[in-house]
């Protein structure tokens, strides 16, 4: 049961049970500085000399760096590598496996395994537990291997005697270059001392692969591609079109040197590069583009702190005391961090370790790179590749000649995707094996809307991506001029066309674009990127910018929308099974009607002695939005009791997402000031078809007969109680699609600022009448979609879309 009527403390304090400081989830607790630190000053304390837990394998890295100096075939080293590490650690087997293509794990060299299996004994990744090890990147330690639910029996190696086993991944920059495994006959309890040693001579291992020094991976190393075209897929995380050169992220880390010779030394460069990083960092904060970067600026913030976090560095200095360079001990430590990452299920956490991976690669950069010179080097139209970025190592690079960022891993929610947005630069995610795929200075051509990269492509297709890069940029120009013209259709109908926005960031595009005002302003947004839930004060001064900065243009501000996929990183709620269906939005607002009660109250000062314009998403019943109107009459009230001023008008409306409710419309028209349609939520509710599930995406349209004739009733019913109808859902920013809302009956459309012009070229050449009297019997047809009917229609009728 709701309790909307329970008083609940309100006030300039984040609401009770709702934010949770972040300090006390992360560990350790990251120290705020004021000043660029002393370098005496970083907390790292004085080596007093005594042996290191791991002085076994310091003594192990030592032998196998002479070892290398070496002459000798690479097998013959590989050979004596596997005895060295059974006997430092005193396990009868010791074997390396290489993954090779095809994600097939091959045998490369055993101590105690039967040698005739070396090179024949393939597993894939997953396969038994060196493939598990593989798989999910972690070490495994099992003192009863074959009790694992993933012991997988291989004949030809004759282990079956041996009971204990700890694997280890050889990781590069993230990825799984093979398997490091010890084995013992007796069941052992390998000790976390043990486990670490032998990650550390998993790394220097994948150092002597990707150096050459060992020659095993051919090709591979040089790149999976091998120079050939490829073409790999991603998720879109921002639109947009771009060819380039590639510039991989990590070029120049090269980390030629594992084994220390002398720590002190090593931990002087640590303390060098630290406060370098530190100062680097202040210097981009203080940077003036950063300052006018409004909330991203908090972004930046929260990432500094995290550069200040002493656990991370005191993590590193220990590995260096354990023999490793300084370099060799913030890879180290990345690999822990990454594996960190694979393990936490929390975005928000995630998202902070992430911030983690980016700072270790700047520590790196720092290092081994002081002068920073490559970045003069790098090309004009640069295509910036890596697993995975942080907001600031963006902003490192020169935004004038980056055309397209291409991921890894990456996420809608990701730092660095909201601050491409803001800069407009297309980003393509979750685009597997692109960072061993590509070379610097490969030509790409990133095709975010279509989700694919594409590699070194032929002449042919370059050219052709390319013509269509100048038609965009004519079309673009084009679009310019229309600017200041009137969004009227070419048989005199003037229809609405507004801007949904999210940050202060976005406010200047309502006047570039011509807009009429702001359709949608996603409260959540600027709630997101923050660390701690703003109190009333904060939102107001927030809402006061944009309500000035629109200059006079109606804003419509939707109250928080959070849960689904928009995770406050402050706000620990339950794990929803289902989450686009789980408590969200107004349900939350309902429930904790403190917090919707603050953002009335702050919404409602910002707009003093002006109109107020204020939607409730979700709503599922008319009930539902009675409830969240009351909660504004009561923030009105007390407002008046208190003398404070109140806007002109309040005009309140919702957003029209759930199917529910389009049955209890004759009820709700009553009720309402204006209606907004959430196409993105309707249509996912509508086809049962979770919106962000990639398998999904094209599976059902939004020119279905059967949407479309949802929305038409929608559109009819809200026109004849004459209640303003608008939609601002993705399918307004695409022209064919606006066409028929409009064809449907809607006159207001409200989408992301760059599709104002098209959209508005495209009513601009349209005949409006006769397309509404035509479309009532498309809506009966039984067809999978109407885009073909509409396509033929527009062009016929010569609608420039
Ligand atoms: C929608 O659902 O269409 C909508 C505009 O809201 P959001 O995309 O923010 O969920
Ligand atoms: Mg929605």
């Amino acid at each position: 049961m709701r309790d909307s009527t329970t008083p609940e403390p309100l006030g300039d304090k984040p609401p009770a049970g709702a934010p949770v400081p972040v300090e006390e989830r992360l560990p350790p607790g990251p120290q705020r500085l004021t000043k660029t630190p002393d370098p005496k000053s970083l907390d790292i304390k004085a080596h007093d000399g005594r042996a290191h837990e791991w002085a076994g394998s310091r003594r192990l890295l030592r032998l196998l760096r002479d070892l290398m100096k070496e002459r000798g075939s690479s097998q013959a080293k590989l050979d004596n590598i596997v005895k060295l590490i059974a006997q430092d650690i005193v396990a009868e087997v010791c074997s390396i496996y290489v993954l090779r293509p095809g994600d097939v794990l091959e045998l490369f060299a055993t101590m105690g395994l039967k040698p005739e299996a070396v090179h024949q004994t393939r597993l894939h990744v997953e396969e038994g537990i060196v493939g598990q090890v593989a798989a999910l990147a972690l070490p495994l330690a099992l003192s009863d291997a074959q009790k694992h639910p993933n012991f997988a029996y291989r004949p030809e190696t004759g282990e079956e005697i041996y009971q204990s086993l700890l694997g280890v991944p050889i990781l590069r920059a993230g990825r799984v270059l093979g398997v490091l495994a010890v084995q013992n006959v007796t069941s052992r309890n390998y000790t976390d001392e043990e486990v670490e040693a032998l990650e550390t001579v998993a790394m220097l291992l994948a150092e002597l692969f990707a150096g050459g020094e060992i020659a095993l991976l051919e090709d591979e190393t040089a790149g999976a591609g091998g120079g050939r075209p490829m073409r790999l897929d991603g998720l879109m995380l921002n639109e947009g079109l771009a060819t380039g050169q590639a510039v991989p992220h990590t070029r120049g880390i090269v980390i030629s040197q594992v084994i220390a010779d002398d720590p002190e030394v090593e931990r002087g460069r640590l303390i060098t590069a630290v406060a370098e990083m530190r100062g680097a960092i202040d210097s981009l904060l203080a940077r003036a583009d950063i300052a006018e970067l409004g909330e991203h600026r908090e972004v930046l913030e929260v990432y500094r702190m995290f550069a200040e976090d002493r656990g991370w560095i005191g993590r590193i200095d220990e590995a260096i005391l354990s023999g490793l360079t300084a370099e060799a001990a913030v890879e180290k430590i990345q690999v822990a961090t990454r594996a960190r990452m694979a393990k936490v299920k929390d975005p928000y956490l995630k998202e902070r370790l992430s911030d983690l991976e980016d700072l270790g690669n700047r520590l790196l950069h720092h290092l081994l790179d002081p002068e920073g010179t490559d970045t003069q080097d790098l090309p004009e139209d640069m295509v910036l590749i890596a697993r995975n970025l942080g907001p600031a190592e963006l902003l490192d690079y020169d935004a004038e000649r980056l055309r397209a960022v291409v991921l890894e891993e990456g996420s809608p929610t990701a730092h660095v995707v909201i601050m491409a947005r803001a800069l407009n630069i297309p980003v393509i995610g979750r685009c597997r094996d692109i960072v061993t795929s590509v070379r610097f200075g490969d030509q790409v051509v990133v095709d975010a809307d279509n989700e694919q990269v594409l590699l070194r492509p032929n002449e042919e297709v370059q050219e052709s991506f390319s013509s269509m890069i100048a038609e965009r940029d004519r079309r673009q120009e084009m679009f310019a001029a229309t600017r200041d013209l009137p969004p009227v259709t070419s048989d005199g109908q003037r229809v609405s066309l507004n801007i949904n926005a999210g940050l202060l960031i976005d406010i200047p595009h309502l006047h570039d674009s011509g807009a009429d005002g702001i359709g949608l302003y996603r409260t959540e947004i600027p709630f997101m990127v923050r660390d701690t839930f703003p109190g009333v004060t904060a939102q107001t001064e927030l809402y006061s910018r944009i309500v000035e900065q629109a200059e006079g243009k109606p804003v419509v501000f939707r109250t928080l929308d959070v849960g689904g996929d928009k995770v406050l990183p402050y706000w620990q709620g339950e794990v929803d099974e289902n989450p686009a269906m789980g408590w969200r939005a107004i349900q939350i607002g309902l429930d904790r009607p403190a917090v919707l009660r603050q953002q009335i109250r702050a919404l409602l000062r910002a707009s003093e002695g002006r109109e107020l314009r204020i939607m409730f998403p979700m709503i599922s019943d008319v009930a539902e939005f009675d409830d969240a109107r009351a909660l504004l009459e009561r923030e009105i009230e007390r407002a008046a009791k208190k003398d404070e001023k109140l806007p002109t008008v309040v005009k309140v409306g919702l957003m029209l997402e759930v199917p529910s409710l389009v049955w209890q419309l004759p009820a709700l028209l009553e009720k309402v000031d204006f209606l907004s349609v959430g196409s993105n939520d309707l249509f996912q509710f509508h086809f049962a078809a979770d919106r962000g599930n990639p398998r999904l995406a094209r599976r059902y349209d939004v020119l279905a007969p059967g949407f479309l004739k949802l929305l038409h009733s929608v559109a009819s019913q809200a026109n004849d109680k004459d209640v303003s109808l608008s939609l601002c859902g993705d399918m307004a920013s695409h022209p064919l699609e606006a066409m028929a809302l409009l064809g449907c009956g809607f006159e207001s459309l409200s989408m992301p600022a760059p599709s104002i012009a098209p959209i508005k070229t495209m009513v601009r050449s349209l005949k409006l009448d006769p397309l509404r009297d035509l479309l009532p019997s498309w809506l009966e047809l039984p067809d999978h979609s109407l885009r073909s009917h509409l396509k033929s229609y527009a062009e016929e009728q010569k609608v420039d879309l």
